[in-house]
């Protein structure tokens, strides 16, 4: 059996994803307490990496990981040559423009400015829609739109209390989000066993704990 080695997001989604490791016997080796970022689950022969999420995508895409488990957030915006294999249907949110209530977003004599950190995103939602300018932030971007830097942001939205808590509403709907599996395209073939396996036992886990087991 060859070593499988596994990328996780850390933050949101490392709570869940430990959650179900045990609950699909995995991740004996895992201590949430400890500051390393490799475990080896030797008996099986998986090796846990903990990474920040933007850097799952580019540890599977080189192939240093063999799968990760990342946000959907993350995939769309890096545009990674990797494959999904599996929607977990955990960490669930979705991308939105917001800002101050009643924002015109659409004028064909004026550019949008949009602050965002994630800019590929909203250059392609407007792209056949509004010329805009986006402006890259790489957090509390709800400040933004309340101080002029801009006109609207796109960004996460999970409960709404961030933008309700800044005066801000959503303004359009982009596109869901939640954590996923991804694969190295190499990986997928020599270790496609090794891989399988792990994807099977999590698909099993979301199908029983789904309220929506249709997801791919
Ligand atoms: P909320 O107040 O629950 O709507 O959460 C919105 C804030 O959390 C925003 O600052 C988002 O950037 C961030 N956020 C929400 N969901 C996620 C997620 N799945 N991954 C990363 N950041 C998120």
């Amino acid at each position: 059996m060859e070593m499988l080695t596994i990328a996780i997001a850390k933050g949101r989604i490392e709570k869940d994803l430990l959650c179900i490791l045990k609950e699909i016997g995995l991740g004996a080796s895992i201590d949430p307490k400890s500051r390393k970022l490799v475990f080896i689950d030797s008996d099986v022969q998986i090796k846990y990496i903990f990474v920040k999420p933007v850097d799952v995508v580019t540890y599977v895409e080189k192939g240093v990981a063999d799968i990760g488990v990342v946000g959907k957030d993350v995939i769309v915006e890096q545009e990674g040559n990797i494959y999904e294999l599996l929607d977990l249907n955990i960490a669930k949110c979705h991308f939105a423009v917001a800002g101050p209530p009643l924002t015109q977003i659409y004028n064909p004599n004026k550019r949008l400015r949009v602050a965002t950190k994630y800019v590929n995103i909203a250059n392609k939602f407007f792209e056949d829609r509004q010329q805009i300018e986006t402006i890259f932030l790489n957090g509390s971007v709800e400040l933004a739109p309340l101080i002029g830097l801009s006109d609207v942001i796109v960004d996460l939205v999970e409960t709404g209390n961030t933008l309700r808590a800044n005066g801000l509403e959503e303004l359009e709907f982009i596109l869901e989000s939640s954590a996923r599996v991804v694969s190295n395209r190499v990986s997928y073939q020599f270790k496609f066993e090794e891989i399988n396996k792990f994807v099977e036992a999590l698909r099993e886990w979301r199908n029983n704990n789904d309220q929506n087991p249709t997801a791919k």
